[in-house]
């Protein structure tokens, strides 16, 4: 019993000419035989060793009570094709990360939990042409799978990285000008209060020059730490140039914006920078905007909050001034 058919490209057809028990034990590949309730004909060599089921005692059995693991009402509205259309169905990876719940092939080598599976699942046409059972193969991709996954987290991390500034994390100019402009779209039609912020620290060539670079460096981390712990998720905070951060406060009023930044300065103001053993302390400028349906582009709406900065330098530093 434990042989099958050879195969045409609809199905498999039974003939006389069986596939020897030894071609099935040999090939790297899962092969089993069903009927039409389930109840397991064939389980080859590949089968037995991943599932640790000896053929003998999965024969004759339903697949369901020796895999509990498999969804059972998904797998046979899934397989109703090869009964009905006499078409194979394929399951991939990429779909269902497997059938059958097997140890990954390699344990040391490889990082799967699992072996990764693709299925074709055929019918088996019989002489008077009728399909009362169906053979399904099981092709461990696990090394394919695993290679593909890398890669889309690989993606996944360079795009992250291209979009954030490496000293500070938060987000670098170019990204935060692509979602500025979204979020300047979003307020031009629902017309939402949303304020920009633009901060600049005060006389940070001085730090550079005192301190050195390194200490300047550590100056715009530790405010950057701040700034993010200061604003909201929804916020978009980016670190526009050198010591010049941008964010914009969604769904704020100039009122609303106005206690962020005085919260921000003053907490500026307070903190101290330790860098090889010296004390660092310094102070922030911020000018505010709020959004206007005047403004004809995003960047008139920044250059706004850049006047209401100017402002705050021009008249001392250490403080927050508004457009208006
Ligand atoms: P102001 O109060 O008018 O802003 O004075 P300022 O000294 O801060 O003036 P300005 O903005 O012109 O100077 C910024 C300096 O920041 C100049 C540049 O050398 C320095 N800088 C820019 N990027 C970095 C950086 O990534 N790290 C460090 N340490 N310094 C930087
Ligand atoms: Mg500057
Ligand atoms: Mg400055």
């Amino acid at each position: 019993m434990n042989a099958i058919t050879d195969t045409s490209s609809k199905g498999a057809v039974s003939t006389a000419s069986q596939v020897p028990v030894e071609l099935l034990d040999s090939i790297e590949v899962g092969i089993a035989v069903l009927d039409r309730s389930f109840t397991v004909q064939v389980w080859n060599k590949f089968l037995e060793n991943h599932s640790a089921k000896k053929a003998h005692s999965v024969i004759g059995g339903s697949l369901f009570s020796h895999f509990p693991e498999i969804d059972e009402t998904w797998l046979r509205t899934k397989i109703d094709p090869v009964f009905n259309l006499k078409s194979p169905v394929f399951i991939i990876w990429e779909q269902r990360p497997y059938l059958f719940k097997f140890g990954c092939n390699r344990p040391v080598t490889c990082s799967a939990e699992f072996m990764y599976q693709n299925v074709t699942i055929f019918p088996v046409v019989e002489k008077n042409g009728r399909v009362e059972r169906f053979c399904m193969l099981v092709y461990d991709v696990t090394e394919q799978a695993l290679g593909k996954l890398g890669m889309e987290h690989l993606n996944e991390e360079l795009k992250t990285a291209s979009r954030v500034d490496g000293l500070t994390g938060l987000f670098n100019r170019r990204y935060w000008q692509e979602r500025f402009d979204e979020i300047y779209k979003l307020c031009v039609r629902r017309g939402k209060p949303s304020t920009a912020l633009m901060l600049d620290i005060d006389h940070f060539k001085r730090i550079n020059d005192t301190y050195g670079h390194q200490a300047g460096d550590k100056v715009i981390q530790m405010l950057a730490a701040l700034i993010k712990r200061c604003v909201r998720e929804t916020d978009l905070a980016g670190r526009y140039g050198g010591e010049e951060f941008a964010i914009i406060l969604n769904d704020s009023t100039l009122e609303d914006a106005k206690v962020v930044a005085e919260r921000i300065r003053q907490l500026a103001l307070r903190l101290t920078v330790d860098h090889e053993g010296e004390t660092i302390s310094f102070t922030v400028s911020l000018g505010l905007a709020q959004f206007s349906e005047d403004f004809n582009s995003a960047m008139a709406w920044l250059e706004c909050s850049d006047q209401a900065l100017y402002k705050a330098k021009e008249s001392g530093r250490n403080q927050c001034c508004v457009y208006i």
